[in-house]
């Protein structure tokens, strides 16, 4: 029997192409515009406050069940480079997250290697941290992106050294009952009062070679695959680098 090609057929197969070659790699254009922001640090009444300057007790190692050993200083938290990435203890499905970030003064790399660290959501999906101001690097790299996925609508970002935010808008993926993908994450980001990043569907975990969904998953920063089909916490990147963090709140949707 000749079986008949349509036209909806083949556009199936096209859009099934199309979603199969889907995949993450470094992107060097459209440089996002240079523009200024400002933050507001305040938290609402109902937020979680996971960080306010005084202890890491919301947090522990990411790769181990040790404390927290990031370095407190005044209001603000450091990465204590080679102690691996923190995780919140609490784990959170749709969140509205508050943090605010700042690169060492001190230039001491380019590109990737420039005030690196990053939010994990879920402990999977990364929204980049990076010194970006006169930084060049892939722009699906830079501060604002969600690492090789989507660059920035605008680079917002300021001069090492001075205080940035991130105000972020996160919807989890929910999986059927047999595992299935049924939706995937999205995330929006505010970066110094900007929207640089608007419900962007992400595509899978940032670190893997491809993007992909499964309810069973290794986190960043750490050896043991796990499930990760419900609540997960939320990990801050040890990237070898000095970049600081304070004001952090989350309120759950
Ligand atoms: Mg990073």
């Amino acid at each position: 029997m000749i079986k008949l090609v349509t036209p909806i057929t083949l556009f199936g197969l096209a859009m099934s192409l199309f979603v199969q070659s889907a995949n993450a790699a470094e992107i060097y254009s459209p440089v996002p515009e240079k523009i200024s922001g400002v933050i507001n640090s305040e938290a609402p009444s109902d937020a979680i406050v996971l960080f306010d300057g005084s202890n890491l007790d919301a947090w522990q190692s990411a790769g181990s069940e040790e404390d927290a050993a990031w370095i407190i200083e005044d209001d603000f938290v450091t990465v204590n480079n080679g102690t691996g990435s923190i995780k919140t203890r609490q784990a959170f499905a749709d969140f509205q997250l508050h943090i605010e970030w700042s690169p060492t003064a001190t230039i001491m790399g380019q590109g990737q290697s420039r005030g690196n660290s990053g939010i994990f959501l879920n402990s999977i999906f990364e929204v980049q941290v990076l010194d970006s101001w006169e930084n060049p690097t892939y722009v699906n790299g830079q501060a604002g992106s969600v690492y090789l996925q989507y660059a920035p609508l605008v680079n917002v970002s300021k001069p090492p050294g001075e205080w940035q935010s991130y105000d972020i808008f996160f919807q989890a993926p929910v999986y059927e009952a047999a595992g299935e993908l049924e939706s995937p994450a999205y995330v929006t980001v505010i970066q110094n009062g900007v929207l640089v990043l608007n419900n962007v569907e992400i595509l899978g975990a940032t670190y893997t070679e491809e993007p992909e969904y499964s309810t069973r998953c290794t986190p960043y920063g750490q050896m043991r695959e796990q499930d990760c089909s419900g609540r997960m916490p939320i990990t801050l990147q040890d990237h070898g680098q000095v970049v600081s963090f304070r004001n952090i709140w989350l309120r759950e949707l």
